[in-house]
């Protein structure tokens, strides 16, 4: 095997017995980088000398003793943490020559540990989309079909992982932006409960759903991860003061008597064949493991998506209102006066994704719109948050599909925002919910493209679904696929 294919837990093994250096495997996955980002395009900036200082380091630290699981570790993050002294974008030309005085506190959990950052990934702009098309700087393509999307909006930190451009990557999810790209690369990632990890220096899009998470090659990799990057953060006033378990315990193949809730209301027509193929026949390998399954409803469901196309833009509306041309990033060349310099600057920055929904957002924040939107959809919330709760009091999970389809092709959607928001109706309710969820590689289309498999936890309950999920892992082949560039 490559030194770039490794997961996080076997090239830990090598670098502990001194087969290979951190150099040795960031030399590798440089190369890697270098010789399939034409075809896939996973990365928008490319830190080559910071990421072999940095693994000079790691090994120095490994040479006197001092190892960690993740020292010397090749990783990647979303454009969308701030990275101190390294351009920043979030896909977006307004922050194109953004650098950060600060890191963001996940990436600073991982950088103290020794992880070396080979770079910054694309995605949606501002994580705005589900394809990864709204980037500023072109698509990402997926490593298992380039005519496809890799998902979006952390599609580049799927995409590397399915490239093996990088062992781990950190994306964000705000209403599916882990598990969906997973899903459609064939990797694993997952949204933690909000407020199990800090979201200090993430650029913000929608600050009561916004939620930093793991992407992986497999399940191990995903709870050392999730360990790292979890924890009470005093810069952040919603993460939890709670502690953090060991989520590597968590990694038993064992769901005997586990209950698992199958809602209805994801089980729709519609569902694509190969992708409910899949989910019976994870069903059945649940059950050959001793679990037990659990008709349950989750029956407001059907409002998820519009609740969150008010609330996410309502909030995207007034955290984007900071980029103006004066404080951060790009300036019109024409400014004018004052409110000429704001809007000129605001016009040339931002792509059309992020306008529609700056202006869906402004108006339903707007006054007389405040009480019959943006009020109603947070009531709606909470019914979702509660039909959640609800299923909770007779299951321990919940499993469900992560898209209605495998990747859709490049254009397919992206002159139909309507369709493209409608693609994440499976995760978005867990956002809305506030709780965590997985997604795992359950099967293959047949047109060769990955299909993942969400499993949803309680609040704080993700040893449950990393248990279930690793359960699934170790009785199935499908996280051992590799796309062939
Ligand atoms: N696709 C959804 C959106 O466009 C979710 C994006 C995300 O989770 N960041 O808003």
């Amino acid at each position: 095997m490559d030194l770039f294919e490794l997961t996080i837990h076997e090239l830990h093994e090598k670098l502990k017995k001194r087969e290979v250096s951190s150099v040795e495997a960031t030399k590798a996955t440089l190369a890697r980088i270098e010789a399939v980002e034409p075809k896939v395009n996973a990365f928008i900036t490319v830190t080559t000398d910071e990421a072999l200082k940095a693994a000079e380091e790691a090994d120095k630290r490994i040479a006197s003793g001092n190892i960690d699981i993740l020292t010397g570790i090749p990783v990647a993050l979303k454009d969308i943490f701030l990275t101190k002294g390294i351009r920043t974008t979030c896909a977006s030309k307004i922050l194109d020559n953004f650098v950060p005085p600060y890191d963001a506190t996940s990436w600073l959990k991982l950088k103290e540990r020794g992880a070396v950052l080979l770079g910054k990934l694309n995605q949606d702009e501002f994580a705005m989309g589900s394809s990864c098309e709204s980037s500023a700087f072109g698509p990402t393509k997926n490593p298992w079909n380039p005519d496809c999307i890799p998902g979006g909006s952390s599609g580049g930190s799927a995409a590397a992982i399915a490239a093996q451009e990088a062992v781990a990557t950190l994306g964000t999810d705000t209403g599916g932006s882990i598990r969906q790209p997973a899903s459609h690369c064939g990797c694993v990632g997952l949204k933690p409960t909000y407020g199990r990890v800090s979201r200090y220096g993430v650029i913000a899009y929608a600050s009561s759903l916004d939620q930093v998470g793991p992407m992986t090659r497999d399940v191990t990799d995903c709870a050392i991860m999730l360990g790292a990057v979890a924890g009470y953060d005093p810069l952040d006033s919603t993460s939890v003061n709670m502690p953090v378990p060991d989520y590597t315990k968590a990694l038993i193949p064992d769901v005997k008597g586990l209950k698992i809730g199958l809602p209805k209301e994801y089980y729709i027509e519609g569902l694509d064949p190969d992708v409910k193929k899949a989910l019976d026949l994870a069903i059945e390998t649940y059950r050959g493991l001793g679990a037990e399954f659990v008709d349950i409803s989750l029956p407001h469901t059907d409002y998820a998506v519009a609740t969150y196309y008010l609330i996410a833009t309502a909030e995207a509306s007034s955290n984007l209102a900071r980029y103006d041309g004066v404080r951060f990033g790009h300036r019109t060349s024409e400014p004018g006066n004052l409110i000429e310099t704001y809007s000129r600057s605001r016009d040339e920055g931002f792509g059309a994704e992020v306008k529609r929904r700056i202006m869906l957002g402004t108006y339903a924040l707007s006054s007389g719109y405040y009480d019959a939107y943006y009020i109603k959809a947070q009531k709606v919330r909470t019914l979702i948050m509660n039909d959640f709760l609800k299923a909770f009091e007779t299951v321990d999970a919940i499993l469900t599909p992560v898209a209605p389809t495998p990747a859709f092709r490049i254009g397919e959607k992206s002159s139909d925002p309507l369709q493209m928001y409608l693609s994440d109706i499976f995760t978005i309710p867990v956002n809305m919910a506030g709780t965590c969820g997985i997604s795992v590689p359950a099967g293959m289309s047949a047109s060769g493209l990955p299909i993942g498999l969400q499993l949803i936890g309680k609040p704080f309950g993700e040893e449950t679904i990393i248990r279930a999920a690793y359960a699934f892992e170790q009785a199935t082949e499908w996280h051992k696929r590799k796309a062939a560039l």
